[in-house]
This record gives structure tokens, sequence and C-alpha cells, in this order.
């Protein structure tokens, strides 16, 4: 065939041969303005229907590429695109695409100006609506939460909330309410607060009680409820010293099945299951122990210097403890024991 109009004899395509064809043709075509919806709260962009976290002049790159339309037949091999910012609100961005048509390389440009629409993503606007699905109640076995343990749980839940949020949009902390006797964590999903009140419960040998409440219906008419989780804290803390049974304890561990226990003074340790750590009664929590001073020491022993009357006093220690300058030690009815 020939080419209508240079008259090259070749393959043609609309009666052109292939380079009369892509002469000054438009491969690729971009709209002239292209809306790019930004979160006002969390600053997020919406690129092709998901809402993504990318600075400003990336997102105007992106939002451009999802934009792009080529010719039929151009098969894209790659994209790339470059924003130079106009003002604060408006991109320019060009986008140059490599491609092959009819069996040629071929490369291509389009440009746009990308303008920045404030929205509202729906993460934001349920989170800003107080949206919840769950509560997470903690509370103490006594009658007050310390506010030691209240802000290191409060902690812990921020920071897996943090964690999952990162790969999970829908996965937000509601509201954090100091109540009477505890804390009231409101939380934007049920699993997620069964599975915090699991962990919690698992980490600190809480006890864990759930019920539930209708609060209406969903669209599709189903039932709606919200969760409560009532995670009541143990009065004891890892690491406290314990009375157990009649004798005293370094609480050393606590695990799914139950805790263990190291005997003061010789250093046994033991494990009790679950149900009996009801039975525990802290003598002094770990953060209320005494520091004493080390002045000498030898094989499973040290002498220290009483914190309090200042006397020499010597205290049994591990075979294998390492001890520094000071050491933990508690007073057991006028007698210092050793803190492992
Ligand atoms: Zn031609
Ligand atoms: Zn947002």
């Amino acid at each position: 065939m020939f080419c209508v109009k240079c008259g090259k004899e070749e393959e043609t395509f609309n009666g052109l041969c292939i380079d009369c064809f892509l002469d000054g043709k438009q491969l690729i075509t971009l709209p002239v303005h292209i809306d790019l919806e930004r979160c006002a709260n969390c600053e997020e962009f919406r690129i092709n229907g998901q809402w993504v976290k990318e600075t400003t002049a990336t997102a105007a790159e992106d939002a451009a590429i999802s934009k792009i339309s080529a010719i039929d037949g151009l098969r894209i091999i790659d994209v790339g695109a470059t924003a130079e910012e106009l003002d604060e609100r408006n991109f320019h961005v060009t986008a140059d695409v490599n491609g092959e048509l009819c069996g040629r390389v071929v490369t291509a440009t389009a440009d746009a100006v990308v303008r920045m629409k404030n929205n509202v993503c729906r993460k934001c606007s349920r989170q800003l609506g107080n949206y919840y699905e769950a509560t997470l109640q903690i509370r103490s076995g006594s009658k007050e939460l310390s506010d030691l343990l209240r802000d290191e749980t409060v902690r812990y839940v921020r920071d897996r909330i943090e964690n999952i949020s990162s790969m999970n949009r829908q996965i937000f902390l509601t509201k954090v309410e100091e109540v009477q006797g505890g804390v009231d964590m409101l939380l934007s999903s049920i699993s997620l607060a069964k599975s915090l009140a699991k962990e919690l419960s698992d980490t600190y040998g809480a006890e864990t009680k759930e019920s539930s409440k209708l609060v209406g219906k969903t669209t599709d008419g189903s039932d709606m409820y919200r969760m409560t989780y009532l995670v009541r804290m143990p009065e004891y803390h890892l690491n406290d010293v314990v009375i157990f049974e009649e004798n005293v304890y370094k609480l050393s561990g606590i695990t799914k099945g139950g805790g263990k226990l190291t005997r003061l003074g010789d250093f046994h340790v033991s494990s009790i299951r679950r149900s009996q750590m009801a039975d525990i009664k802290v003598h002094t929590p770990n953060d209320r122990l005494m520091e004493a001073t080390v002045i000498s020491r030898s094989a499973g022993e040290v002498q220290i210097l009483h914190p309090i009357n200042y006397s020499t006093v010597d205290i049994r220690i591990p075979g294998d403890a390492d001890t520094g300058d000071s050491v933990k030690v508690a007073d057991i009815d006028g007698t210092l024991f050793f803190v492992p």
C-alpha cells in the first residue's frame, strides 16, 4: 500500500505510513484540569479511589498519571510525571510515557493542571463524628486504677493502634475518657477491642468480661451492637514483691497460663496457674522498692548499707546475680531481702 501523504510504499494505518501516522499525533491525553481530593484533617490524598499519604507534589503526579488516556493500540511500558508548583493549591504536571505502537518504540507527553480540593476522608469523618463500635474499659481490682497503670495501658493501646492503623484505615482510637475508677477507650472496631482486651489480659493477668448493647439497625437492616470489654487489672504488676501462700516472692513473669514466682531469700522459681493468681497480694510495688548501696560482695552474698538506718547488712544474692553499685531490696517485717 502507498501512503496517501508521502507516497511511501509500506504497511499503512488509516491510509498513512507509520511515520506519517505518528507525525504530530497526540498519543496520550490528559484533561486540562484534574481535581485532587485532599483530606483537610489528615492531609491524605485520594488517588484511584484510595486515600494515601504522600507529599503534595507526588500526589499531584500520581493524580495525573491516573488520568492518562492513550490512543488505541498503544502499549504503555512505563510512565513518569513531574509536578511544578504554581501556587499552594495548583500544580502543573507533565506526564511522560514510553510505549510501543505498531511495533515501534514511541514516547509521548501530556500535561495538566492538578487542583487541590479539600474534603474529609471517611476515616476522619467517622473519627470527627465520634464514631465507635466498642469500648475498652480499664479498671482495677482495687478501687482506683493507679496513674502508672492507667498511663501504661493507654500508651500500650495507642501504640498498638498506631501500628495497625498504618495498614488498616478503618482502625482508630476515637476517644480516651478518664472516668471514676479507671479509663474508657472508645475504638472504631469490635474485633480490635476484643483482641486488645485479650492482649491486656495475657500481659497483665487481667480479668476480662464482655457485654453488648443493641444500638440500632445497620443500613441493610440487621441489628447493630456496641460491645464493651471490661478489663479488670489485678492489683499486682510484673516485678512487684508479692505474698503468695505466706511466702514472699518477686512476681517475675506473667503469661497466658499463669505466673512465675521467684522466692526471696533462696530465689527458687515456681509457676502458678492463672486461677491461683487471684490469691496474690502485693507487698511492695516494684516502683517502691528501695535501693541500697553495695559495700562489698562475695559469692552468694553482698554487704549493703541499710537505706534507712545506714547499718551494714549482709544479704543473700543468687550465685549468678549481676550486681552493680546498688541493689534493689525489700523490707519484709524488718529484714532486708535482695530483689533479683
Ligand atoms: Zn507517509
Ligand atoms: Zn482524613
